[in-house]
């Protein structure tokens, strides 16, 4: 019942908003016969919201840099699964984007720098920065906060020789001083958790993305003509809460 009135809920919010405006959508892994984590999309349900994109004449982009018809492909935490099915986004030539943890990195369900490398070395990955810990941001005091950012981007560029200047909020929690520490930082762009169009970011810099890593077919083609514009509210509440914890 509670999946039928979801359904209804994104039908009639995809005929509202109905649009083709370019989108940032996420996904945590994908697998095919192990799953690392239960936020896992499997491979043929991935595939399906490909297939749908392509349909929609939408093209999948590693950057977006048009308001229509573009799609951001985002993958948060650095899972296995990601890099053990990486000849398929190889075979169809899909660019993708990788926010990494790098307390994580090397873990037993988490990819390592080896691994990263290869993926980069394909020129279909592009990697930014999760935090250093993978902490709640609006939780943690400011001198911890600028660690988190100034020790995960220095770690990353080390290490990949790449110049880290995208960041993701660990589990999407943000408020008007983190997003200001980031900058600061040099996290030009920053990936939120609240749904919508590219081209309506949260402020300056600050993006939308689209929650899909579990849509059925028929969700996920509603999520892209822009049914998540009904859960902003929603999703603001949760994630951004304009104190400062301490
Ligand atoms: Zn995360």
């Amino acid at each position: 019942m509670k999946h039928r009135v979801k359904l209804l809920l994104l039908r009639l919010s995809s005929y509202i908003y109905k649009n083709r405006d370019s989108k940032v959508i996420y996904y945590h892994d994908v697998h095919s016969k192990q799953s690392y984590t239960d936020m896992s999309t499997s491979i043929d349900l991935f595939r399906k919201h490909l297939e749908i994109i392509w349909e929609e004449g939408y093209t999948v982009v590693d950057k977006i840099q048009n308001p229509k018809k573009e799609i951001e492909i985002t993958f948060d935490d650095g899972f296995r699964g990601l890099y053990e099915n990486f000849d398929f986004f190889i075979d169809n030539k899909i660019p993708v984007t990788l926010f990494l943890i790098p307390d994580y990195m090397g873990g037993p369900n988490y990819v390592n720098e080896k691994e990263v490398s290869e993926m980069l070395a394909t020129g279909l990955l592009r990697i930014g920065s999760h935090t250093m810990s993978h902490r709640n941001l609006d939780e943690l005091d400011e001198d911890e906060v600028h660690l988190e950012l100034k020790n995960a981007k220095a770690f990353l560029e080390r290490k990949f020789d790449a110049n880290i200047d995208e960041i993701c909020y660990p589990r999407g929690r943000f408020n008007r001083r983190i997003i200001q520490l980031c900058r600061e930082h040099g996290y030009t762009t920053q990936y939120s958790c609240l749904p919508g169009s590219y081209s309506k970011p949260f402020a300056e810099g600050v993006l939308r993305r689209n929650f899909v890593q579990h849509a059925t077919p028929e969700e996920f083609r509603y999520h892209l003509y822009g049914a998540g514009e009904l859960f902003y509210k929603r999703y603001l509440k949760q994630h951004f809460r304009n104190t400062y914890a301490h």
